[in-house]
């Protein structure tokens, strides 16, 4: 395996799986760091943005000043990975109407979009990349209804909808891989960061 042993990567822990992730990314000899404010996105290499309730993390990363802080990490060519509320936040837009926040990844989202009855399942997932299929946790998770631009590779689909994606340094995943022991859809975000 390689030695990620110099990135520091960030979590944003305002709400939702933070300690998951945090795990994850030491488990593979990277360095987590919490993150709270925009004075704590100096040094990272990256950042992950957990699930959670994505209109409650918006909000509260406008609030603290994170929602312009996080566009100008991922304009500096920072990797930002988005996890199932994460997929949420980097979108350009949400089907609905409803406002956009991070506008960061050309794709729309569709929210809670597998339906209120399935609101969970586990299914294991081929993904692009990875040599068997990955054990995908699904919690009332979104999927990404359009690509809005050829520079979007996707990299995994569940019954016909795109459920991975990537974007430059930017990925998102309706699932929680955070949830499994399998840390490799965060090592593929590693990876990303050092391409
Ligand atoms: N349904 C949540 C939302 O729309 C996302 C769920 C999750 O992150 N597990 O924000």
């Amino acid at each position: 395996m390689q030695n990620y042993r110099h990135l520091t990567i960030g979590v944003l822990a305002l709400q939702g799986a933070v300690s998951e992730h945090c795990q994850q990314i030491e488990q593979l000899g990277a360095t987590a760091k919490i993150v709270k404010n925009p004075s704590d996105l100096t040094a990272l290499d990256g950042l992950v943005l957990p699930g959670g309730e994505s209109t409650a993390i918006g909000k509260l990363m406008r609030t603290v000043g994170l929602l312009e802080a996080i566009q100008q990490f991922a304009q500096q060519g920072k990797g930002l990975f988005g996890t199932c509320a994460g997929m949420i936040l980097l979108a350009k837009q949400i089907e609905g109407g409803e406002p956009a926040h991070l506008g960061v990844m050309d794709i729309c989202v569709q929210r809670n979009a597998f339906g209120r009855q399935i609101d969970s399942f586990q299914t294991d997932l081929a993904v692009k990349g990875l040599e068997k299929p990955f054990p995908a946790v699904f919690i009332r998770a979104p999927y990404i209804s359009t690509i809005e631009n050829s520079r979007v590779e996707v990299l995994a689909e569940f019954e016909g909808n795109v459920v991975l994606a990537k974007q430059g340094k930017v990925l998102a995943c309706s699932f929680h891989p955070e949830l499994t022991n399998d840390a490799r859809i965060m090592q593929y975000f590693l990876e990303m960061i050092l391409s």
